[in-house]
């Protein structure tokens, strides 16, 4: 079975799949301030690769399941996800235990 590429719109349909309404407004405005088509895919790819690293203290994240992130991919350490009380600083989404999102289907 051959497997179509992903359109961009099927794309977008897909990051907004799921999220709150408050999540929805963070993400457009992040892609708003993104500007340009080109930006938007980095952007894109940013928020669906998953980090290596906290992005608050920077301690690295060995394993793709340490750590906690929100559904933008934006990842912290336990640590500092507690600290924040599982509110995602960058967008207000909730953190999650990457563990968790890593065996949802
Ligand atoms: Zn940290
Ligand atoms: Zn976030």
């Amino acid at each position: 079975m051959e497997k179509r590429p992903v359109e961009p719109e099927q794309a977008m349909a897909g990051l907004f799949e799921g999220l709150t309404r408050l999540q929805r407004i963070a993400l457009l405005g992040r892609l708003e301030a993104a500007g340009n088509e080109e930006v938007n895919g980095g952007l894109m790819k940013l928020m669906s690769t998953p980090k290596d690293a906290c992005e608050k203290c920077g301690k690295a994240l060995s394993r793709s399941s340490d750590g906690v992130a929100c559904s933008f991919q934006c990842t912290f350490c336990s640590d500092c996800g507690t600290a924040v009380e599982l509110a995602c600083p960058n967008c207000g989404g909730v953190l999650e235990s990457r563990k968790a999102l890593e065996t949802r289907p």
